[in-house]
């Protein structure tokens, strides 16, 4: 019974990202998890129906979860208010989770849906500050272990840890 463990799509070379490139990472541990078959893909946003591409989106006033409590919300550049689609993203990635006993996640830091330590805060200055994204903290709220594509060594741990 294989652990399996959840991926952002764009860190696997996926063109999802907002401006329709992908921010792949070359790590051989991460082939080693591909060809293992322990990686499900998901690109939360995506997910929720949003195009590629689409406008860039920041967490206004990012303060860690505070857009699953409803405290802030997502925005994009534009002015849009893209929460709901940042959160319904954030709910499929955790279905995923559940459906294939996902305890691990490795996910995108800095974006407003998978950051795990630092996101933008909110002004399109390009200023990162310490927080979450909305699936990172949903996540997070569900008891997985959310890393970042910076922490490949520690979820490489935190996987063979995992009873198999
Ligand atoms: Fe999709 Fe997350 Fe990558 Fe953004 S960071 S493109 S939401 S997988």
């Amino acid at each position: 019974n294989l652990k399996k463990v959840l991926m952002s799509a764009c860190l696997l070379g996926k063109k999802v990202r907002y401006d329709g490139g992908s921010l792949s990472v070359n790590d051989r541990l991460i082939e080693r998890w591909v060809s293992e078959g322990r990686v499900v893909s998901v690109c939360p946003e995506v997910e929720a129906g949003m195009s590629i591409p689409r406008q860039p989106a920041e967490i206004f006033k990012g303060s860690g979860n505070g857009v699953l409590d409803g405290e802030d919300d997502v925005v994009e550049k534009r002015g849009g208010i893209v929460t709901d689609d940042f959160i319904s993203g954030a709910s499929i990635a955790l279905e995923l989770c559940n459906k294939f006993n996902i305890e691990i996640a490795i996910l995108a830091e800095f974006s407003p849906s998978c950051g795990s330590s630092f996101i933008y805060d909110g002004s399109f200055s390009g200023n990162r500050i310490p927080g979450m994204g909305v699936t990172a903290a949903l996540l997070r709220r569900h008891g997985i272990k959310v890393f970042s594509q910076y922490e490949i060594a520690n979820a490489h741990k935190a996987i063979h840890a995992a009873s198999e």
